[in-house]
This record gives C-alpha cells, sequence and structure tokens, in this order.
C-alpha cells in the first residue's frame, strides 16, 4: 500500500481547532499562508471534470479547496476519486478557509484514501448492512466499538457482521471480525471462524483479541 500524507492548512485562528482532530484524520497541520503554489490546486468544479489527461498526475502533492468539498462533498469525492486512482504522488493538502469544523470532510477523504489503498491510519470498522437474519442490534454496537478503538493506530480492518452463516464469509477481507447466530458470537479472522463464545462475551473477546492482534 502506498503511504499518502493527509495534511490541513486552516487560517492561524484555526490552528488549535485543528490539532484536536480525531486520531488518525490529519498527519499534519499547518498554517493556510505556509502553503506554497506548487502541485496541483482543485479549485473549482471544473478542476474535478477537466479530462485526466489534462492533470499534472506526477506531481508530488494535491490541494483541494475546502470550500469545493464542503458546498458539494458528495460529487467531489466521486470527481476526486478518479483522479486520486491515477496519482503517483505523496502529500494531499486540505485547505480550509475558516475555524469550522472540519472532521467530515477529513473522515471523507480519509475513507476515500484507504479504500483506494493509498492510505492507512487506525481501525476502520465495518457493519453489515443487516437483514431479517442478524442476531443482534448491530448497529449500536459497531458505534460503540469504532469510539472504543478511535485511538489504536495499527490499520486493522474489523467487521461485525449480523449472521453466522453469511457474515464470516462477506467479510473475508477483514483483518479479525464477529459473526452473531441465536446467543452465540463467532470469533473470525480473514474469513475463517477461529472461536465460538456466549453472544454476551462477544463484544469483549473481540476486543481482546484485537489488542493481541496489534501487540505482535
Ligand atoms: S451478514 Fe448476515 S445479517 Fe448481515 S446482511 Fe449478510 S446475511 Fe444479513
Amino acid at each position: 500500500m502506498m503511504d499518502v500524507k493527509l495534511k490541513i492548512a486552516v487560517p492561524k485562528q484555526a490552528l488549535s481547532v485543528a490539532e484536536n482532530l480525531p486520531f488518525g484524520l490529519a498527519d499534519e497541520v499547518c498554517e493556510v499562508g505556509d502553503l506554497e503554489g506548487e502541485g496541483l490546486w482543485i479549485r473549482e468544479e471544473a478542476d474535478l471534470v477537466r479530462a485526466l489527461s489534462d492533470l499534472p498526475l506526477q506531481c508530488a502533492r494535491i490541494v483541494i479547496e475546502g470550500s469545493l468539498l464542503r458546498e458539494r462533498l458528495p460529487q467531489s469525492l466521486l470527481a476526486l476519486a478518479s483522479i486520486l486512482a491515477d496519482w503517483q504522488g505523496s502529500e494531499l493538502y486540505l485547505k480550509w478557509p475558516d475555524d469550522k469544523d472540519a472532521t467530515g470532510v477529513l473522515r471523507s477523504i480519509a475513507d476515500l484514501l484507504r479504500a483506494l489503498e493509498l492510505r492507512a491510519r487506525g481501525i476502520r470498522v465495518i457493519s453489515c448492512p443487516t437483514c431479517a437474519r442478524c442476531h443482534t442490534d448491530l448497529l449500536p454496537l459497531a458505534r460503540r466499538l469504532g469510539a472504543k478503538l478511535e485511538a489504536i493506530p495499527e490499520p486493522l480492518d474489523v467487521a461485525i457482521m449480523g449472521c453466522e452463516v453469511n457474515g464470516p464469509g462477506e467479510a473475508r477481507a477483514a483483518d479479525v471480525g464477529i459473526a452473531f447466530g441465536k446467543g452465540v458470537g463467532l470469533l473470525f479472522r480473514r474469513g475463517e471462524i477461529v472461536k465460538r463464545i456466549p453472544q454476551a462475551d462477544a463484544e469483549d473477546a473481540l476486543l481482546e483479541e484485537i489488542e493481541r492482534m496489534c501487540e505482535r
């Protein structure tokens, strides 16, 4: 996997806010004034829909205007995905215009970089969409685990799946996960079941397994 650095440039009055972003979102925070002009600047929508052949994709740095992303995030992310997939650089800057919270936008960019296998920081919790087979209240559990695991730096994918029939197979690409059956939780690693535990103990067992994997 490549290791693109995700950085944010903010006005001076926002430096302290940006420095307290959740773990893993920004690799560096700097002042907007320190950003020099080199690199590929994405300032307006037209820059996102330009033909790829017109873009200097070998450049080391891309700078994206935060106001563009804030106003049209889904469309911008879609267009950005095709640019990043062909890019060969190492620094992606978000130039944020004010002291409003940039967490949501940065998280979306970090997720996009991870999906494109350009950057990975910390634990990513993946939960199944749930269906009639689901044996537990999955989404609150996924949210709870996401919060508990937020400070872990290792780039692991953790899957939370609603049923033991399809869960381990559907989450085969995850490093570790839990799939729920009637009254039980199945701990699995890369799609293979390694342990069966009472459902009430499943969350703790998963956390212990993640700790073990991080210690290795
Ligand atoms: S893992 Fe099981 S519960 Fe979740 S969506 Fe797939 S079939 Fe449904």
